[in-house]
């Protein structure tokens, strides 16, 4: 298979040595992911920092922890301060939406716990280091388009699926 049709893999910005999380810093760099770097088949993405959000930024939680909620309207993504910055989150999820279809990603690899980003668990909203069985906004909407959503934990698991593609 050529590099040009490599199957794409949309990575959050952060997991790639890049400093765009809220606090400033990155979150690491797995050597499977500067493979698939070199490989020429990583779409990087920061949903908040492509909805518009500044770096770095307020802590953000949804109260209740399921992104799914606030695609529907039903609940909010707020700043440690109260700041409604919804419209932000919702904005860089469906960035990344256009960037799946774009390239034809049917796995991504994004960052685990995270508002945005998070694929099995998310803070609760309480800003005291809870966290609860849910997913973050790009997630929740990648996987209505039935994008098989995975974090830096599951790299194996990446992996198998990407080579299933
Ligand atoms: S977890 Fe997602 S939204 Fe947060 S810094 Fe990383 S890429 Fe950006």
């Amino acid at each position: 298979m050529s590099r040009s049709e490599l199957p794409k893999v949309l990575v959050s910005a952060c997991l790639l040595g890049q400093p765009v999380r809220y606090d400033g810093r990155a979150s690491g760099h797995p050597d499977v992911l500067q493979r698939w770097q070199a490989e020429g088949r990583v779409v990087p993405l920061c949903p908040e920092v492509a909805g518009g959000l500044p770096t770095p930024r307020p802590p953000a939680e949804i109260p209740g922890g399921q992104g799914g909620a606030v695609l529907d309207g039903q609940a909010q993504v707020l700043t440690v301060t109260g700041d409604d910055v919804s419209d932000a989150f919702l904005a860089g999820a469906r960035l990344a939406l256009e960037l799946v279809r774009r390239h034809g990603i049917r796995v991504a690899v994004l960052k685990s716990g995270s508002p945005s980003c998070g694929n099995l668990q998310t803070y609760d909203g309480s800003f005291s280091g809870v966290k609860v069985a849910g997913e973050g906004v790009t997630t929740a909407l990648l996987r209505r388009e039935g994008v098989q959503v995975f974090s830096e934990l599951e790299l194996e698991e990446a992996q198998r699926a990407l080579s299933q593609i």
